[in-house]
């Protein structure tokens, strides 16, 4: 049994970890902290948390005091740090927020882990520090370029990814110069429920069905590796069930998309539910496929994004390798999941 505290529990991978975790290991107990951001939800927690099976607590990993107080009253033995500032864009617009929560409170959780789990330079056998990071620490790749791995140097290109990039090198530190047993994974794109419609994915979605412009940056050639969210969760499970502290693990997919084909499949698919479901067409009206026109037509490029990398890719080969686990990769059927879900009143 373990005692788990997920930071950031109520954004959109803490959510879905929290509630993975929840159905697969029902004796453990997991505590979330959340400051409760423009990006968390508790409600995505409610029924859990109705049933006594999370404690959630509302506050900011910056609060070290908080923090500290509770790996003791809840003899904390795992930390799943997800709470960050995540979004891209936001990040080129304030910097300053994403250096204190991603910098700041990563340093923050590590500080609070070594003063609960180290006495006299001893580590409490069985507990560990999982740090969820991010393709994007490691900057463009060209289109012809291997994948990434976990070796590959960091040349971040956003205040987000720099900012990211810094926490991955502190919790390395903690673990050079401390010992603090931690884990590392760089995950690529994810998708899923609860995800926040700033990002891509439910941003086209929720557009297309309001009969709002699908706005590409650039020419929309960038390309991303994509998986689904319960993948991204199955992967930490599988890293959290194994001894490897002290290891960085790349979890991709190996399914790439260039953004505007992934926007276009996304409008195919939508065009083909009003095409077999025609009651669609009273419940999202103003959406161009309730009219017998195709969701392609909102499609629409503006100026591109500043430092938006060209691509990202990673190699799995030592996840499966050393945790065994394999990820499903067909992210069609994943995203004809998500369209369910959206449609159907869960956005
Ligand atoms: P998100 O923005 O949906 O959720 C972040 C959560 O952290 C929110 O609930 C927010 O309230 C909370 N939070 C923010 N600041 C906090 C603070 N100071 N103290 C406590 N809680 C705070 O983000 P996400 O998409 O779920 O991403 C989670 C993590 O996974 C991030 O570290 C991100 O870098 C990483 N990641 C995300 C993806 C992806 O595709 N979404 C891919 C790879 C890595």
């Amino acid at each position: 049994m373990r005692r788990l505290l997920v930071t950031g529990g109520a954004g959109f991978l803490g959510a879905n970890f929290v509630r993975y975790w929840g159905a697969r290991y029902r004796d453990d107990v997991v505590v979330v902290l959340d400051a409760l951001t423009y990006a968390g939800d508790r409600s995505r927690l409610s029924d859990l948390e109705a049933e006594g099976r999370v404690v959630f607590v509302v506050g900011d990993v910056c609060d070290g005091e908080l923090v500290s107080s509770l790996l003791t009253q809840y003899d904390i033995d795992t930390i799943v740090h997800f709470a960050a500032e995540s979004h891209v864009d936001r990040s080129i617009v304030d910097g300053v927020s994403f250096v204190r929560t991603n910098v700041l409170g990563t340093q923050t959780m590590v500080d609070a882990a070594r003063a609960a789990w180290c006495t006299n330079g001893a580590w409490r056998p069985g507990v560990r520090f999982h740090h969820v990071s991010t393709d994007e620490v490691y900057g463009p790749l060209a289109h012809d370029a291997a994948p990434f791995t976990e070796t590959s140097p960091y040349r971040p290109s956003s205040p987000y990814s720099a900012s990211k990039a810094a926490s991955d090198h502190l919790v390395r530190a903690g673990g050079i110069t401390h010992g603090l047993p931690y884990t590392i994974s760089h995950c690529a794109n994810n998708f899923g429920p609860f995800q926040h419609p700033e990002k891509l994915i439910p941003l086209m979605i929720t557009r297309a069905l309001r009969g709002e412009p699908l706005t590409i940056y650039g020419d929309g050639q960038q390309r991303r590796e994509w998986l689904s969210v319960h993948e991204h969760c199955v992967a930490l499970d599988a890293i959290l069930g194994t001894d490897v502290a002290g290891e960085t693990f790349c979890i991709g997919s190996g399914v790439e998309f260039v953004n505007l084909e992934l926007v276009q499949h996304l409008c195919d698919m939508l065009d083909a539910r009003f095409t077999a479901d025609v009651s669609l067409r009273d419940r999202f009206p103003r959406c161009p496929a309730a009219l017998g026109a195709s969701c392609r037509t909102l499609i629409t490029h503006v100026a591109d994004r500043p430092g938006h990398d060209r691509r990202y890719a990673l190699d799995s080969t030592k996840l499966a390798r050393i945790t065994g686990v394999t990820l499903r990769r067909d992210v069609s059927a994943e995203l004809e999941g998500l369209l369910d879900w959206m449609m159907t009143g869960g956005a």
